[in-house]
This record gives structure tokens, sequence and C-alpha cells, in this order.
């Protein structure tokens, strides 16, 4: 039977774009006011944020490309941002290992400082992400991740570290309901509350393998959430 205000709302999931956009102001909001009380612009203190997230001992220097890529700006809007952290002492240019004509970017000293801060979410964000129980911010990362794989796989966003999409990551390898998941990397059980989104180690699946993990994952627990 239809319920009255199944024709008096919007669609649910257009209602759920909505949230989320009003979600994305609040977010904006408070990048904006913590990058300008660091002398950055928003897209700077992101771009600080991607190159250190990406720099680290036997990694290739992130590119001005990666940057673009991983900001969904384009590689202009890229490059003015980066220039700007040249000019003021953050950024470096290097030689890239992987191709000779290929500068990758990193951080100088005070620029490891500075993106440590440029890292930081906004306060209230955090705090009222935390207002919610410790089984909701669960639900709500699995949920996140979901998501994200969503506008990943239509190519929307550029894939990100995510464990769901990791040669290590085995879904529900174990008994344990509170750490169903394993590791391989790290040799390790665990949990959802524990998935990453932008892990480090992560090294991504093939599509064709992707797919049948991501299907493991989304049906493992009860068989009933879609796998996208
Ligand atoms: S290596 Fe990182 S991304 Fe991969 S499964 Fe382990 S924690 Fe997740």
């Amino acid at each position: 039977m239809t319920a009255v205000f199944d024709t008096l709302s919007d669609p649910l999931p257009r209602r759920l774009a909505a949230g989320l956009s009003r979600l994305s102001v609040a977010l904006r909001a408070g990048q904006w006011r913590l990058a300008e009380a660091r002398g950055l612009s928003p897209t700077q203190a992101q771009a600080l944020a991607v190159i250190a997230a990406r720099s680290g001992p036997g990694r290739p220097a992130p590119r001005l490309s990666e940057i673009a890529a991983q900001l969904a700006i384009t590689r202009a809007t890229a490059s003015d941002a980066v220039s700007t952290l040249e000019r003021k002492g953050l950024v470096m240019r290097q030689p890239d290992p992987r191709d000779g004509r290929a500068a990758g970017l990193a951080l100088t000293e005070e620029g490891r400082t500075a993106a440590q801060d440029a890292g930081d979410w906004p306060a209230m964000l955090l705090d009222t992400a935390a207002d919610l129980s410790p089984a909701e911010q669960e639900a709500l990362l699995r949920l996140v991740v979901k998501m994200i794989r969503g506008l990943q796989v239509r190519g929307a966003i550029a894939p990100a570290r995510l464990c769901v999409t990791c040669r290590y990551f085995r879904p529900y390898a174990h008994e344990d309901a509170s750490a169903p998941h394993h590791c391989a990397y790290v040799d390790a059980p665990f949990g959802d509350r524990h998935l990453r989104l932008d892990c480090p180690e992560q090294d991504p699946l093939p599509d064709a393998e992707a797919g049948a993990v991501w299907t493991r994952f989304a049906t493992g627990a009860s068989g009933a959430m879609s796998t996208l």
C-alpha cells in the first residue's frame, strides 16, 4: 500500500543527496576557515594533504596529475595551487624515477609541518561524528565506503585506497563478528570499524577480481545488502 508521504516526499535518493549536500556545505565552510587561518586556500591545503598522504619511503613522489585526480580539479587549477605552495617554500619538485621527463612533488621540512595541520578536519565535523554511537559510526563508515566505491565504479571520482578494493583484503574470513575480515598485509583480523579509506599500503585489485571481493564483502554479513 502506498503511504501518503510516498506521494508527498521527494524520492529517498534525492533527499539523501540533499542531506549529503548539506554536510558537504558544512565541511567546505569548515575547511575554508581552517585553511584561511593557515594562510592557504582550501585547494592549496588539500593539495598539501594529498602530497603528504602519498609520500613516504619507497614510494614515488606524487605527480601533479595525481593531485588533480584526487581532488577532482583540473590540471590547471592543481598547477596553480602547487605553484603557490612552491613559492611559499612548502613543496618542491624532484625527478620522477618512473619517467625522466616528469617531476614528482615532495614536501619541504616546512611543508611537512604545514601538512600535519592541513590534514586536520574541522572540529565541528569531528565532534558531530563523535556524537554518533560507536555502532552508528561503524554502520556509517560501511555506508560511506559503499558510496565511495559506487562513485569510483561510475568514474565520478579517482580511485581511493580502500580496503574493499585491496588485494590484501579478505572479507569475512573469520567467525568473530566483531573482527570478521582479514588484512593479509598486516596478517591480522579487523572489523568494519577499522575499514580504511586511504591506506598507504593498499595494492589495488584488478577490476575482474575486485568485483568478486566486493560481492563477498557486501553480502557476507547478512546476504541482504545490494552489491551495487
Ligand atoms: S593493506 Fe591496507 S587497504 Fe589493504 S586490507 Fe590491509 S589495511 Fe586494508
